[in-house]
C-alpha cells in the first residue's frame, strides 16, 4: 500500500547534509555574473561603467532586500552584489545552500525580469548565469573589513579602468598599448594621467562609479501618510573611512533605528 512505500524510500532523505551555519555570527552571500567580461561586450555596455548595467544590478538587489527582511544591507559593485543577514536570522534555520540558492534566485531572475525596464531596446541575448558563495564572519570588525575589501576593490579596479578606457577611447592607444603604459602604475600616476593629458578629475567622477552602491533600510517619517515608513535606499558613502561607521552605528544593529525626516514619495516595503 502506499503508506508502506513511502515509509521504506523515506530513508533516502537522511543522506541530506546538514548545512546550517554557525549561529550568532554575520552571514554573507556573494553573487558574481559568470563571464561577464564577455556578456558585457556582447550586451554593448559602455566601458569601463555601465550605468543602465550598474542600476539593474541595484534593482534586483532591491527586490531581495524587499522580499527578504533578514537581510540588513547590501554592497554591489560592477558584476557582484554581497547581502549581509542580522546576525540572528533563522530563516530556512539558517540552512546555508536554501539561503544561498533562494537569494541567487530572486536577484537572477529580477535580472533578467527588469532587464528591459533600464536596457529599453537593447536585447537581452541569453540567460545570464552568477555563481555564488556563503562566508561567516565571526566579529562585527571582520564584517566591516569585509566591506571595506569589496569598495576597496571598485576604486582599484575603477581608477585602472578609468584610465585604460580613456587611454584607448580618447588617447587613441590600442588596449595592448593602454595596458603596458600603465603597467607598473601607481594610483598617483594614474590621476596624473587622467589630469595632464585629458583634464579629468578623476574625483568628480560619478560616486556610484568609484564607490559602488550601499543599499541600507531606513525609517523616514511619512508627512503624508503621518507615520513612519520603512524604505530601501542606496548611497554611495566611503566606507573605507572609520567616520562612516561612527555616523551609522545603527546600520549592524537588527534595524536601523534612523529615523529621517522625509516628505518625498515613499516606497513602502
Ligand atoms: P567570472 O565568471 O570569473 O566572474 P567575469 O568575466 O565575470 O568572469 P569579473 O572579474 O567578475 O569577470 O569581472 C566582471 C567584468 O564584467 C568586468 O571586468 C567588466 O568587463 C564587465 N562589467 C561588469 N559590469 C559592468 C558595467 N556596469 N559596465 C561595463 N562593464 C561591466
Ligand atoms: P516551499 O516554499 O516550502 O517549497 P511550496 O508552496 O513551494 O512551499 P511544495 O511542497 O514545494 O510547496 O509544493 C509545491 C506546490 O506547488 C504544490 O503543492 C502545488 O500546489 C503547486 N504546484 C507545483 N507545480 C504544479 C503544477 N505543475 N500544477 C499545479 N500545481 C503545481
Ligand atoms: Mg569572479
Ligand atoms: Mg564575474
Ligand atoms: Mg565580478
Ligand atoms: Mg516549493
Amino acid at each position: 500500500c502506499q503508506t508502506m512505500a513511502k515509509s521504506s524510500f523515506e530513508y533516502v532523505k537522511k543522506f541530506e547534509a546538514d548545512d546550517s551555519l554557525l549561529p550568532n555570527t554575520w552571514i554573507v552571500v556573494r553573487l558574481d555574473g559568470k563571464c561577464f567580461h564577455k556578456f558585457s561586450e556582447e550586451h554593448d555596455f559602455s566601458k569601463p561603467n555601465d550605468i543602465r548595467a550598474l542600476r539593474l544590478m541595484n534593482y534586483a538587489a532591491f527586490t531581495v532586500l524587499r522580499e527578504f527582511n533578514d537581510v540588513l544591507l547590501a554592497f554591489g559593485q560592477s558584476d557582484e552584489y554581497s547581502f549581509v543577514f542580522k546576525k540572528s536570522t533563522t530563516l530556512y534555520k539558517r540552512r546555508a545552500a536554501k539561503l544561498l540558492t533562494t537569494i541567487n534566485s530572486k536577484f537572477s531572475s529580477s535580472y533578467v525580469f527588469y532587464w528591459k525596464k533600464f536596457f529599453d531596446e537593447e536585447p537581452l541575448k541569453y540567460p545570464p548565469t552568477f555563481d555564488g558563495r556563503v562566508v561567516l564572519y565571526p566579529s562585527d570588525e571582520n564584517l566591516i573589513d569585509y566591506m571595506k575589501w569589496r569598495q576597496a576593490d571598485v576604486h582599484i579596479n575603477n581608477l585602472y579602468n578609468t584610465t585604460f578606457w580613456t587611454l584607448v577611447l580618447q588617447g587613441n592607444l590600442t588596449p595592448q598599448q593602454a595596458e603596458k603604459r600603465l603597467c607598473g602604475t601607481v594610483s598617483a600616476d594614474k590621476n596624473e594621467i587622467l589630469f595632464q593629458e585629458f583634464k579629468i578629475n578623476y574625483n568628480s567622477e560619478p560616486e556610484i562609479f568609484k564607490r559602488g552602491t550601499l543599499l541600507i533600510r531606513k525609517s523616514v517619517f511619512n508627512k503624508n501618510l503621518d507615520k513612519n515608513s520603512n524604505i530601501i535606499v542606496d548611497t554611495h558613502d566611503d566606507m573605507l573611512k572609520d567616520r562612516f561607521w561612527k555616523d551609522h552605528s545603527s546600520l549592524l544593529l537588527n534595524r536601523s533605528k534612523e529615523i529621517l525626516m522625509y516628505d518625498g514619495p515613499v516606497t513602502d516595503i
